[in-house]
């Protein structure tokens, strides 16, 4: 359950054609730190960029923990539906799954924590995919958490 589906070095590599190729019709995206650097609003350019491309061939859902003023600002300004705060793990997901009509095995949930998005994601069954964060955030709190996730940053069978 904590183990991502999927490993990739940026999100980046989550194109049309790789998610094609694994029958995935469809994506939930995190946003703090997958998307967009913890505690900003601006989206850097590379993955405004990818998102647009992505969007144009993918249906993508933003679901996010964030505060629901901060998200409706950066939500409002890309134009993809979505909600916050979601309460990943275990709220969020069904909502989304039903908001773009797919079921959950053709559905990838991107994101960059493993006891949020990873474990949220393969609670419905969506096939999980873990980028790693664009920003450690700097509490104790997210350092210890970061720890925890250790052992599960990588595939289920994966390589240590
Ligand atoms: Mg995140």
């Amino acid at each position: 359950m904590f183990f991502p589906r999927a490993v990739l070095p940026s999100l980046l590599h989550l194109t049309p054609a790789w998610l094609g190729a694994r029958g995935l019709k469809g994506v939930i995206l995190d946003l703090d730190n997958t998307l967009l650097p913890y505690g900003e609003e601006e989206i850097p350019s590379a993955y405004r960029d990818w998102l647009e491309r992505l969007r144009t061939e993918v249906p993508v859902y933003l679901l996010s923990n964030a505060l629901p003023e901060r998200f409706a600002r950066v939500q409002g300004a890309l134009g993809l539906p979505g909600h916050a705060p979601a309460l990943k793990p275990w709220l969020g997901f069904r909502r989304a799954l039903k908001a773009l009509g797919l079921p959950p095995r053709q559905v990838a949930v991107v994101g960059d924590q493993v006891f949020t998005d990873v474990l949220g994601g393969n609670l419905v069954g969506a096939y999980t995919v873990l980028v790693p964060p664009l920003r450690e955030r700097e509490f104790f709190y997210t350092r210890f958490i970061r720890l925890l996730e250790t052992p599960f940053r990588r595939p289920w069978g994966g390589p240590l």
